[in-house]
């Protein structure tokens, strides 16, 4: 049976008992956790990743035209969401798992927002790249977002790697685009391995990253959805939290939050 709540004071209650019980806590993030801090999810309305039909991974390799398209857009929208900083979801998040009771952050979210807000990278199993470099799809070699920019402008063409000459793609995956195996194997094996999956901000609506909570329920975990619209799995879950994640989250914040910041050189966002 699932127990559906509205109230961020009920939901944080709620919450913490669960935390409380959990041994192995795995935390499942999506858009949603990063719109504090000013970054538009993917279907809420406005959201600027759906003003224009995506360049699928097939026609960025196919042709140089739109692989400098897809380059603009990524500056685009990395322009209009400014300088961005880690909100309370991230710093909570944060906490979590300095302090041991969440080993794993499994994130859809290419913004880094989770390393910024001082999670170590290590924790963090990224399903859906990251967004903040680029990499040569040909040799791997990582290229810097700053080196590649003034290029484009200048010369209106997409990146190609300095070392072998390939297609320099922004490290995420594109629609179309497999995710590695690897990363999600091992996205597979923390959730089937846990008891407390926790999902944040997430539609719960992409694949392969949606199966991710019922495999963690299978294999016996109870699951808990925190997000302010209805979700996908909402029916299978043993806890759902209809609600800002913001005011629900600080119930896991640091008891000394400005020496924490401090500690990790943050500069957070003023709470909404
Ligand atoms: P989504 O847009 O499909 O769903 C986000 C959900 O979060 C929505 O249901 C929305 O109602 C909810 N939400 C938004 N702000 C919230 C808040 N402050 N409090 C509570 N709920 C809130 O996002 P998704 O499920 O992550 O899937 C979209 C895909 O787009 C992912 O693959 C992700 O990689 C990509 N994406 C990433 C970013 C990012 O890195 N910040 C941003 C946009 C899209």
């Amino acid at each position: 049976m699932t127990i559906f709540l509205t109230n961020p004071e009920e939901g944080r209650d709620a919450l913490q008992s669960l935390f409380d019980e959990a041994g192995r806590c795995i935390g499942f993030c999506g858009a949603g956790l990063s719109t504090e801090s000013g970054i538009p999810d993917f279907r809420s309305p406005g959201s600027p990743w759906l003003s224009h039909a995506p360049i699928n991974f097939a026609d960025f390799m196919r042709s140089p035209t739109l692989r400098a398209e897809a380059w603009r857009r990524k500056f685009a929208i990395d322009d209009a969401a400014g300088s961005v900083m880690p909100n309370r979801g991230h710093l909570a998040l944060a906490h979590l798992v300095e302090s041991g009771r969440m080993d794993q952050i499994i994130t859809q979210n290419i913004d880094g927002l989770q390393q910024k807000a001082g999670t170590h990278a290590s924790k963090i199993i990224e399903l859906h790249g990251n967004g903040t470099y680029a990499t040569c799809l040909s040799c791997g070699l990582r290229h810097e977002l700053a080196d590649i920019r003034p290029k484009l402008e200048e010369t209106g063409h997409a990146p190609v790697c300095d070392a072998c000459g390939g297609p320099v793609k922004s490290a995420t995956i594109a629609f179309g685009q497999s995710l590695p195996d690897a990363v999600l194997r091992e996205a597979v094996v923390a959730s089937r391995s846990c008891d407390l999956f926790f999902v944040i901000g997430s539609s719960l609506k992409v694949r392969p990253a949606s199966s991710l909570p019922l495999i963690a329920k299978e294999h016996g975990a109870r699951l808990v959805i925190l997000n302010r619209e209805e979700t996908a799995l909402d029916a299978q879950a043993d806890l759902v939290i209809r609600s800002q994640i913001g005011p629900v989250m600080d119930v896991f914040r640091n008891d000394d939050v400005e020496s924490f910041l401090e500690q990790k050189k943050i500069i957070p966002i003023s709470a909404p």
